[in-house]
């Protein structure tokens, strides 16, 4: 059963193309070059700059950027006020960081299972593993598409959970008409170079709360203050500050948030070309059997990061891997996104088991995801369809059969 799937032919295209690449052009080149020129390389100007521009874009009142999008869910926690003997409920269909940022407070994540059509953490799962020991929500806006925000916050509202949204694919996306960044306690987004915009390593949180503002402010910079008014002591002097909590060094340096202002102004562009790529993948799969489209809520209008190809086996006479394989021959170079995190060793060994999340579990066995990037031609787009129609009708199964 498990021998390498390879259609007959041909491969669609000569040169490999992989599911994801960052577009950098001269305007990115300048803007770090300028910095680099410049008096300040960290702590600058470009920082709130920065800052300001992510809350015009979303319409949140705060934003904290940071140094990667695993620091801004730690700090997001943090402010929360996650600790010791909390459970904090999140996604198994996410990156680790999801769920690592609760391990980092020394609380215990807690997975709820997903919707199985949208494939986004399902609020009535999120309800029933709630516990009296539920601190926080982690949800996940997988793909880009956004969670159910009205659901989610009325059961964190009711049971006096924070709702921190992992908003690493999400930016572009808006619910119900505003932006998210703008909805939640606090969203957190990731500049990683697969996601929408990049900066190399980056990430922020965007909050409309001044409490935890301010304490994302502390915990950017080692827990340390400037400010009189937080001061247990009288100053010393001028060069006087304190530190009054525990924080760490998750700042962003200036190259980074000037190449990030500078790629946020093709957000636009970015989000137009994702959702044409997405609407022509969605029309051209959604005539093959063999495909389950993801299913897109008409609240959530998707600037998508990712797409995911998932097969219906019950079509098919391969399964994930071969089908992977298949389109690897055809120099289509995919990914999986993702492995449910309880899967992980480490997770093992603090006790978690499969069986979990079944819905996200079988997902996982179906799921590929396909290039999706600003800079793709046409041609590499009809490319990818091409070659999974190839491989849909090749290893089609008869039903009649
Ligand atoms: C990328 C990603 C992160 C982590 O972001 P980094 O910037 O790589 O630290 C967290 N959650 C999700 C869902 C992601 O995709």
């Amino acid at each position: 059963m498990d021998k390498p799937a390879v259609c007959g032919g041909n491969p669609v295209r000569d040169t490999k193309i992989y599911y994801g690449h960052q577009y950098i052009d001269e305007a990115d080149i300048q803007a770090v070059t300028e910095v680099l020129r410049s008096d300040y390389l960290t702590c600058g100007p470009k920082i709130a700059e920065l800052e300001e521009k992510l809350c015009r874009i979303t319409g949140a009142k705060y934003a904290v950027v940071c140094s990667n999008g695993t620091a801004a869910l730690h700090m997001a926690c943090q402010a929360a006020g996650v600790g010791e003997g909390d459970e904090v409920i999140t996604t198994p269909v996410t990156f680790a960081a999801s769920a690592n940022c609760a391990l980092y407070c020394g609380a215990t994540p807690v997975f709820a299972d997903i919707n199985e059509e949208t494939f986004n953490i399902d609020p009535e799962q999120v309800a029933a593993v709630t516990s009296a020991k539920t601190k926080a929500v982690v949800a996940v806006d997988y793909t880009g598409q956004s969670v159910e925000l009205s659901e989610l916050l009325a059961h964190c509202r009711s049971r006096k959970l924070v709702l921190i949204e992992d908003g690493a694919h999400v930016i572009g996306t808006r619910y119900k008409g505003r932006y998210n960044g703008s909805i939640a306690d606090m969203t957190t987004l990731s500049f990683h170079p697969v996601k929408t915009v990049t900066c190399g390593e980056g990430g922020a949180v965007l909050t409309n709360n001044e409490e935890y503002y301010k304490k994302l402010l502390l915990y950017r910079t080692h827990g340390i203050t400037k400010d009189p008014a937080l001061m247990e002591h009288d100053p010393d002097g001028p060069w006087y500050y304190e530190q009054i909590a525990l924080g760490m060094n998750y700042r962003m340096t200036d190259m980074q948030a000037a190449l990030l202002i500078s790629q946020l102004d093709k957000l636009p562009a970015f989000s137009k070309r994702r959702k044409e790529i997405v609407k022509t993948y969605n029309e051209a799969f959604g005539k093959l059997p063999q495909i389950i489209l993801q299913k897109e809520i008409p609240e959530s209008d998707t600037t998508r990061h990712l797409y995911i190809l998932r097969l219906n086996l019950k079509r098919l006479t391969v399964n994930r891997k071969q089908f992977f394989e298949a389109l690897e021959a055809e120099n289509i170079c995919c990914n999986v996104h993702y492995i449910p995190t309880y899967y992980f060793p480490y997770y093992e060994k603090l006790g978690y088991r499969r069986g979990l999340c079944p819905k996200a579990e079988k997902l996982y066995e179906e799921i590929i995801s396909l290039p999706l990037y600003y800079a793709m031609t046409d041609r590499d787009v009809q490319d990818v369809i091409r070659a999974v129609t190839k491989i849909a009708e090749y290893f089609k199964r008869d039903l009649s059969e």
